[in-house]
């Protein structure tokens, strides 16, 4: 097998918050938007830097940097994912925190969008540093979040126990027991049912949507889906479940691919009895690499790792039909264009994910009320909720006749940019 390298985008960051605002310029110009409220929604209300001291296990310090940046608070508090990776850098976390926005805008949550992130490799923390550097990061960032303010949530390489650490520490630095203050947290802690597997779920409801639109039946349709983390693993799990063939799947140890499908309840034990936690070693599947798992001739691209994975560089090998983007910004701007000319239906991420954030919202609705809903009702109004938001893109695609990203972009800065103007802008 030819050896192809992903031409990831070479400095992701930048070209998510590029992508991001070129998508709000041709939102703006299909609205007419007003340029004063074009130019606001370009900016991001509030960003804070903060550096984080941490003692490492072995006595001394490093020195570790963080973000939070709330981008609209327009229709409610800041809402967003905290992200450590090795990458995250200020225009990242900028252009996640204007997605997070419209994200909420197009799924019509009384939410805002923010986004926060530390540039660290957590894997090569112990967990107690994690612990410390997470604590850290919180009391740093306090000042400006909180239930009325801005609600963080996981994102990539956080998970719930990173939100029961923000718990604790803002617990301990107010006095007042704070399960409000985040969402995704461990269920005993507050959090609600069904929110770690909201996202998968949410991307396997609008593909299954997207065939039976186009008539196809989920046995006859090949998946491969990039990335197996919480997103990945349970987009997976779902879409097997409902009879699609998961035929590749990958992490960061690799790809791997059965073109009879893959046994996923095996290959997410697999992970979780790895020391390593990773698919390295699964059996029963042939290796390839992450940019022959993008290349693949599939009915259903998933990307759900990173951003900046489909680029002008690749556009031309990408087979699949219809693209769901699990992940935050995985095609830029110029690949989407190329995708879309050749016919390639795109499911864009503030829509395809967002099925976390909405039962983010209920968590905050639950843990404000402090009455926790069964599992059943949680499933049952993220159907409602994610049905809505598609069927009005899809509505809006066809008036504007447009791809699903433009539509869902013009549904979500039409409610932003009409929640400021009946506000009034203050003073
Ligand atoms: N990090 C997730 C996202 O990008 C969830 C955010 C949240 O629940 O607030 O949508």
């Amino acid at each position: 097998m030819t050896v192809l390298k992903v031409p990831s985008a070479a400095n992701p960051g930048h070209e998510l918050l590029q992508s991001a605002l070129a998508q709000l310029d041709r939102a703006a110009k299909a609205l007419n938007l007003d340029p004063g409220m074009h130019r606001f929604l370009q900016q991001s209300e509030r960003t804070l830097i903060v550096a984080l001291p941490v003692t490492m296990d072995a006595g001394h310090l490093e020195v570790y940097t963080g973000y939070r940046v709330q981008h609209s608070t327009g229709r409610g508090p800041g809402k967003g994912g905290i992200r450590f990776h090795p990458s995250v850098t200020l225009e990242e976390v900028q252009g996640l925190a204007m997605l997070m926005t419209f994200k909420c805008a197009v799924t019509d949550l009384p939410l805002g969008g923010a986004k926060g992130g530390v540039a660290v490799d957590p894997r090569k923390l112990s967990s107690n540093e994690v612990q410390r550097l997470t604590k850290r990061y919180t009391a740093a960032i306090l000042p400006i979040i909180g239930p009325e303010q801005d609600i963080p949530a996981p994102d990539v390489n956080t998970d719930e126990q990173t939100m029961a650490w923000i718990v604790d520490t803002v617990t301990m630095m107010t006095g007042k027991h704070s399960p409000e203050v985040v969402t995704g947290k461990p269920v005993e802690l507050g959090g609600s049912r069904g929110r770690t597997e909201a996202t998968g779920r949410g991307v396997a409801f609008v593909t299954l949507e997207v065939l039976r639109r186009q008539g196809k039946e989920p046995a006859e349709t090949r998946v491969a889906i990039q990335g197996f983390g919480n997103v990945g693993s349970v987009t997976a799990k779902s879409l097997a479940a409902a009879g699609c063939r998961i035929v590749a799947i990958s992490d960061v140890s690799g790809g791997y691919a059965a073109p009879d499908g893959i046994d996923v309840a095996r290959a997410i034990e697999h992970v979780r009895s790895n020391p390593a936690r990773t698919l390295e070693g699964l059996a029963g599947v042939t290796r390839i690499s992450n940019a022959e798992l993008l290349a693949m001739d599939v009915d259903v691209l998933v990307p759900a790792a990173l951003e900046g994975q489909i680029t002008r560089d690749n556009a031309h090998e990408i087979r699949a039909r219809i693209i769901v983007e699990g992940a935050n910004g995985p095609v830029t701007a110029e690949a989407d264009r190329l995708l879309a000319d050749r016919g390639v239906l795109i499911v864009p991420d503030i829509l395809a994910n967002a099925g976390g954030v909405v039962v983010s919202y209920f968590e905050w609705v639950q843990s404000r009320a402090q009455f926790y809903w069964e599992l059943e009702e949680v499933e049952k109004r993220l159907e409602i909720y994610m049905r809505r938001a598609m069927e009005l893109v899809l509505a809006k695609a066809t008036v504007y006749d447009c791809p699903l990203r433009e539509a869902a972009f013009i549904v979500a800065v039409e409610r932003v940019a009409s929640a400021i103007t009946k506000r009034g802008i203050f003073p």
